[in-house]
């Protein structure tokens, strides 16, 4: 009988059977895969939040020592506006990290094993078991050979990715659901300069990236929307994305020409969903649980801050000083509470729709005050909640940095005299300026206008 049963062995589920096994629980952690396991499909950046994760759990050094640079700063940039800001700092981490993904995968495993999780490779969850209540009690697996493995826990935790199996065997409803918005390619390309930041760009309806990650490697990448990929051969992809690149950064294009890439073109795209994470007797995690469009790059982050969520929700329970049910129940409010601001802000980011003249001179001032950069780099990095972000008091201050005169244009002009009153003494007509600038936000919008999808946030 062991305390709990973790289905799935990469981030989500070793994570959590660490930090489980830490607190001196018995875990059985099990996977189909064998490790190391393959690559995956992730571009392997980890945010702050995630990486203060790391830091705490005594395994950053080990991640950055796989020869993966610190990232200081992303950026934005869409036609001539440029934005690159510093990362804020949370808790102290003010930096991002791309390892290689298997490497991190690895890590990650192997603290949970030295934390004393018993590990089962090739061992493929098929059924869960139920007491006369419908409580989950155990899990029905079978080994490669097909050999059956059954076992018991007070707790199964589903960590098995976006297609759980746990998921659909307690008939798990997903909420929030949306398509695929996107699709991206993505690969490995060697020789270019490391500068420790984050580039994406935004141009006619497409949304190119770069980042440095391991052992010299740079990422780059192209996301598209569903309607405009088409699937094609590596040479054909490498015109693609040079071309995309060559719209906004002809420098960095003329880079790409010269070096080479040093892995074929990876391709992927996901849905967009929370699903209930937890019943009696189970509880999903990562992407089991929340799956999220790849744009904002915060699937790891978030599948760590899951883990530590869940954890500090059962360990009380599981040492008997209260009962499981409000245990996971209370981990469910939080999950929700952590992420659904941020995955309204990233299904926005998906769409890849092209920014208005209004929302580029928003960037363009965002640009000139380092707070608002930093603000705006936070939350897509997962550290600055949109509803802080797009709070009245921060969009108001914004004003300050668009000059005066007739550059911004007749609307933002409009804006800041309803902002700061007019000539004339008239007195400001913020609620009003609130409604004209939200209807230039898209959904962000919301998150200004105070709505009940900003305030669960
Ligand atoms: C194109 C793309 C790019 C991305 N880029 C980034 C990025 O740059 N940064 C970032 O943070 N995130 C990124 N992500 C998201 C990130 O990869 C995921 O959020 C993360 O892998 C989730 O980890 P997990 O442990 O929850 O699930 P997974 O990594 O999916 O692991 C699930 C595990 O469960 C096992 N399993 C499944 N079913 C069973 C079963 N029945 N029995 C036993 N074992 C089972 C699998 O073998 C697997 O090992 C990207 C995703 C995509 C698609």
């Amino acid at each position: 009988m062991y305390d709990v049963i973790v289905v799935g062995a990469r981030i989500s589920g070793s994570a959590t059977a660490m930090l489980l096994a830490r607190a001196g629980y018995r875990v059985l952690l099990l996977d189909r895969a064998k490790f190391p396991g393959g690559k995956g499909a992730a571009t392997n950046l980890v945010h702050p939040p995630g990486i203060l994760r790391l830091k705490r759990w005594g395994l950053l050094d080990e991640v950055a020592a796989t020869g993966c640079p610190p990232i200081h700063s992303y950026g934005l940039q869409s036609g001539p506006v440029q934005l690159m800001a510093k990362l804020p700092a949370v808790e102290g981490v003010a930096e991002a990290y791309s390892p290689e993904r298997r490497k991190l995968d690895e890590i990650l495993l192997e603290a949970a094993v030295k934390a004393g999780a018993e590990l089962r490779e090739r061992v493929a969850l098929r059924e869960l078991l139920t007491d006369a209540q419908g409580t989950v009690i155990g899990v029905r697996a079978e080994t490669e050979d097909r050999t059956p493995v059954v076992e018991h826990a007070r707790l199964v935790v589903g960590a098995d990715g976006s297609n759980s199996t746990v998921a659909r065997l307690v008939g798990a409803e997903k909420y929030d659901s949306h398509p695929v918005l996107n699709k991206s390619h993505w690969s490995y390309w060697a020789d270019l300069p490391h500068d420790g930041k984050v580039r994406t760009y935004r141009h006619r309806h497409q949304h190119a990236f770069t980042w440095p990650t391991h052992d010299g490697l740079t990422i780059v990448g192209l996301a598209l929307p569903v309607g405009d990929f088409k699937a094609s051969a590596d040479q054909e992809r490498d015109a693609t994305v040079i071309s995309a690149f060559e719209e906004v950064d002809p420098e960095f294009a003329a880079r790409l020409r010269e070096t080479r890439r040093t892995d074929t073109w990876m391709t992927g795209a996901v849905p967009n969903f929370l699903r209930q994470c937890h019943g009696p007797g189970w509880a999903l995690t990562g992407d089991a649980g929340y799956t999220r469009d790849p744009i904002t790059a915060a699937g790891i982050t978030d599948s760590l801050r899951g883990a530590e969520l869940l954890v500090e929700a059962v360990a009380p329970a599981l040492a008997g000083d209260r009962d499981l049910a409000p245990a996971l129940a209370d981990y469910a409010r939080c999950r929700d509470a952590l992420v659904s601001g941020h995955f309204q802000y990233t299904r926005d980011h998906a769409t890849i729709a092209d920014y208005n003249r209004e929302e580029l001179e928003f960037i363009r001032a965002m640009a000139r005050s380092p707070h608002h950069g930093s603000g705006m780099v936070g939350m897509f990095a997962t550290i600055v909640p949109p509803a802080e972000f797009y709070s009245p008091a921060n969009i108001h201050a914004l004003f300050d940095h668009i000059p005066p005169g007739s550059e911004p244009g007749w609307k933002i002009r409009m804006v800041r005299w309803l902002v700061r009153g007019a000539p004339r003494h008239l007195p400001p007509a913020t609620r009003l300026a609130d409604r004209l600038i939200a209807a230039n936000l898209g959904s962000m919008g919301t998150f200004l206008l105070g709505s009940p999808v900003a305030r669960a946030a």
